[in-house]
């Protein structure tokens, strides 16, 4: 949002001899990618220090730049652009995040927050997809969650958008509760609680599902929760809530219900969603089952949101595959699902079933390891293991680590299966095996980067 540094300055309590009425257009802590016009925040972070930046972000365009009380001003940087907040523990990111909740209220309107262990961002992609078609959405930019991207998100607001949909993600308790403190949501989407992050854990899941209902606690008096039914813990969070938890999923207890799935190869998947009475068919072109409640949520915001069901469904038509979550490549008369962003068991096996539906002579999963399982790690990649041979996939590659039990899992059930240490050896494979015909899934967790297999394949 437009602002002048006056009126910055006063809602973050900065000082300086800086010029009141110059204009700020745009908010950025990387001094690489600075926009002429930009207040540059220099911000500290693990390893590299703003204020180090501060010289070649002024150079570069930005209009000024807000910097810690004590901060010793090198000779080449000019007074007179510079608004000093108060010394303290990461001064520049809390001045930043106050400008943030400023400009949210100075808004005024609805804010959507979205979290949840898998499925963040296509949630919401699904939900600003929905809600694009009848209303101007802000949605975060790709997968900016954090302390310091949820603030960056919010400064984007403008006075013409009419609702906000922003990921929330976190790694530790009370990181919801902050970013919730930030953007002041006034309604919470959540997608799902699973075993990630375990090791910050001590009391296991039951201490993630805490951390996700961060959000819900946080709701205003009037806030409404759009919450996954068939979730174990998530089905749970509504409580107390009456009718302002909407409930979505699969099984008798959602509200907005999607029946008959059907996985309609390449295109991705088609299903009847039921809600209110009411009754209309979707297409989404995203693969896989899990990516269905994705959609679900979107619709739930949509109808929420005053939309028809038939204006929901019209408004899914527009949501794409995102980076490396589902995308369809074609190479050598083969097809490839690059789905190597992340991995869970549920999503693999779901992403399982998608590939068969696609049309081809032979189905190859390349399978990395999959990260954060906690104990039951090696059983769970076993169970893959066992579940695509048993559904009739014929060629399994194991890729790193656990990945060697998925391997023996699908060996054990007349699979042909090999294990390889790493990514580049899973493309050496592709390059000398993969044949016209063939359809191949690719899926790891992030930290495998499976995608190196794909290097040279277009
Ligand atoms: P991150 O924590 O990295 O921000 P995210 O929660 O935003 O991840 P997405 O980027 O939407 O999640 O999806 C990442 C992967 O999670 C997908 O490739 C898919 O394998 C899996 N996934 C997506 N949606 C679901 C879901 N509803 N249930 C289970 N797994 C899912
Ligand atoms: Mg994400």
């Amino acid at each position: 949002m437009k602002l002048t540094l006056g009126q910055i300055a006063d809602w973050i309590h900065a000082e300086g001899d800086f010029d009141d009425d110059a204009v700020a257009y745009g908010y950025s802590i990387d001094s690489r990618t600075i926009a002429a016009g930009d207040l540059f925040f220099a911000v500290k972070g693990e390893r590299l220090d703003g204020h180090d930046f501060v010289e070649t972000a002024l150079k570069d365009g930005a209009v000024a730049a807000v910097v810690s009380m004590h901060w010793v001003v090198p000779s080449t940087v000019e007074e007179g652009k510079l608004l000093r907040v108060p010394e303290g523990e990461d001064c520049v990111l809390a001045a930043m995040q106050k400008l943030a909740t400023a400009v949210r209220r100075h808004w005024g309107k609805r804010v959507i927050g979205v979290t949840g262990s898998a499925g963040k961002t296509t949630t919401k992609e699904a939900v600003a997809a929905v809600l694009g078609a009848k209303f101007k959405v802000l949605k975060s930019a790709g997968n900016l969650n954090n302390n310091f991207g949820v603030p960056l998100q919010v400064l984007r607001l403008e006075p013409e958008h009419e609702m906000a949909v922003l990921e929330m993600g976190m790694n530790h308790t009370g990181e919801i509760a902050l970013l919730a403190k930030i953007a002041e949501p006034d309604w919470a989407v959540v997608s799902n609680v699973a075993p990630v992050h375990l090791e910050y854990f001590p009391d296991g899941i039951a201490g993630i599902a805490r951390a996700k209902y961060e959000l819900v606690e946080a709701l205003p008096a009037d806030g409404i929760a759009i919450l996954n039914a068939d979730d174990e813990y998530v089905g749970t969070f509504g409580k107390g809530m009456g009718g302002r938890a909407v409930f979505y999923g699969l099984g008798e207890t959602a509200t907005v219900r999607a029946e008959n799935v059907h996985e309609a190869g390449e295109e991705g998947m088609t299903f009847t969603v039921v809600a209110g009475g009411e009754r209309a068919e979707a297409k989404l072109a995203l693969l896989g089952r899990h990516n269905v409640y994705n959609a679900l949520a979107g619709i739930a915001a949509g109808l929420q949101c005053g939309m028809t069901l038939a204006e929901c469904v019209e408004g899914l038509r527009e949501l794409q595959p995102s980076d490396k979550r589902g995308e369809v490549l074609h190479w050598r008369e083969a097809t490839l699902i690059n789905d190597c962003y992340n991995s869970n068991p549920r999503a693999l096996d779901a992403m399982v079933e998608a590939l068969l539906a696609v049309t081809a002579e032979r189905y190859i999963v390349i399978a990395g390891e999959m990260l954060e399982l906690g104990p039951d790690g090696p059983a769970l990649h076993e169970a893959s293991g066992r579940t695509m041979a048993k559904l009739g996939i014929r060629h399994v590659i194991g890729v790193r680590g656990l990945a060697e039990h998925l391997v023996a899992g699908a060996k054990a059930n007349g699979a042909e299966a090999t294990f390889v240490a790493t990514p580049e050896e899973a493309g050496q494979w592709l390059q000398a095996n993969l044949r016209a015909g063939d359809a191949v899934l690719l899926k790891a967790s992030r930290g495998v980067r499976l995608e190196r297999a794909l290097a040279g394949i277009h």
